[in-house]
């Protein structure tokens, strides 16, 4: 039986993991959190990750999953409504393969997923070291324990602890995409009602949505030259000085948040490599290829790179003919993403009052009725499975 060591137990590491572990690997999974993660935020997922979803029977679960969400709403600094569109619209556009769903949410369906079998899951541990060998993986893990595995699959997402021991250090390969995020979830703020909110103005946005009856999720993007990794604690201090004077409530919702609840910021970093894999030892999802927010399609990405792989490894015996198969089909649908996000980062969050008009404008037009198919089909890159 041939043995994986899968480290980071999100999309791509689940969606690799079922997989193997259907092949009849035996699999291993390494997580960094001490259990499942439940924080997250709103993902559009479509594309070719929902045809892997398809090819896993979960399509449905992905459908059955319902927040209290009707309308995207863009507003106005006031808060008064500046057009919206219904989310069903997308849904209709893109044929019912769309559904806006919480990453957590979206785990949480593959996890179930993955224990249909005997899967080992260690939460709360992380690789400290690895020998990669031609003919094998020697991991020591932080939990002490040493051992061997046929594969290590780096699926630890664009900070990848994986790729750090084996390719070397991150800014060899991240491309900064100029904007800071944050997103956090708190009380749901009333005044959104049933909508997903957007306020816009140069260099800064702020979005809000409801998940639950009494909570929401926040997500703050902001321009900004600076892109310095911080501590937890800084978060809250730091987009606090950042959207001094922003409009609309995103400073209330800020200021009413308490700091320990400000868990996730970090920056749009794209991670372009010429190689996934060394040896015995593979990346996915934004281990290897993150394209950021901006690209709108990180999930779907990660899915479909964890397909491909497996994909290869069930039809090649010989890992090194496995791994080469993976990159060559997919080098170029994951450069054409990456490409089309860090043109569009360029335009995502406008510098000026004239250019946040015209983006209001311009999403007006390519969300209403009449083009909602065709702007959404442009985004889509096309289908590859
Ligand atoms: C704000 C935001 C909005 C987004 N919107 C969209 C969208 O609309 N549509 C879309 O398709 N995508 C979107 N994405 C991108 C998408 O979320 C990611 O591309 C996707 O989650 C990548 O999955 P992954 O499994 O590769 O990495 P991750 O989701 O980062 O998972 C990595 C896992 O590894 C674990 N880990 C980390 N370090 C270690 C370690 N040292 N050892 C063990 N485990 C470790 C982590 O805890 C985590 O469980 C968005 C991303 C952001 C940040």
């Amino acid at each position: 039986m041939r043995s994986v060591l899968v480290s980071g137990s999100g999309i791509a590491g689940l969606t690799t993991a079922y997989w193997l572990a259907k092949d009849g690997w035996k699999v291993t999974i390494v997580e960094k959190a001490k259990g499942e993660r439940l924080d997250g935020y709103m993902m559009d997922f479509y594309g070719n990750g929902w045809d892997v979803a398809e090819k896993m029977g979960i399509e449905e679960k992905i459908r059955n999953i319902h927040y209290p969400i009707i309308d995207v709403q863009i507003v106005k600094n006031n808060g008064q409504k500046y057009f919206s569109f219904p989310v069903s619209r997308m849904i209709k556009a893109l044929d019912n393969k769309y559904r806006p769903i919480r990453r957590p949410d979206l785990e949480h369906i593959l996890l179930g997923e993955v224990k249909k079998f005997p899967v080992t899951i260690l939460y709360d541990t992380v690789v400290k070291d690895l020998e990669n060998t031609p003919a094998l993986v020697k991991v020591k893990l932080s939990s002490g324990i040493q051992r061997s595995f046929d594969i290590v699959v780096g699926a630890d997402g664009v900070h990848s602890n994986i790729r750090k021991l084996v390719f070397g250090q991150e800014s060899l390969f991240s491309h900064y995409l100029g904007y800071i995020f944050s997103f956090f979830h708190t009380k749901r703020d009333k005044s959104i009602g049933d909508n997903l909110c957007l306020y816009q103005e140069p260099n800064r946005q702020f979005g809000m949505y409801p998940y639950s009856e009494n909570e929401m999720d926040v997500l703050y993007v902001l321009k900004s030259k600076e892109h310095k990794r911080m501590q937890k604690s800084e978060y809250k201090p730091f987009l606090t000085k950042e959207i001094k004077g922003m409009g609309w409530i995103a400073e209330e919702i800020l200021e009413n948040t308490p700091s320990e609840k400000v868990t996730f910021l970090d920056t749009t970093e794209q991670i372009r490599m010429d190689s996934w894999y060394k040896n015995r030892v593979v990346l996915v999802g934004d281990a290897g290829a993150c394209p950021t927010l901006a690209a709108g399609q990180g999930s779907s990405m990660a899915m479909t790179e964890a397909y491909v792989l497996t994909k290869n490894l069930r039809e090649f015996e010989d890992i090194d003919k496995a791994f080469k198969g993976y990159q060559e089909e997919l080098s170029d649908y994951v450069s054409k993403i990456q490409i089309k996000g860090a043109k569009f980062a360029k335009s995502f969050i406008p510098s000026s009052t004239l250019g946040v008009i015209f983006q209001r404008w311009f999403m007006m037009v390519a969300m209403s009725p009449l083009f909602a198919r065709k702007s959404l089909n442009w985004f889509t890159e096309k289908k590859i499975l």
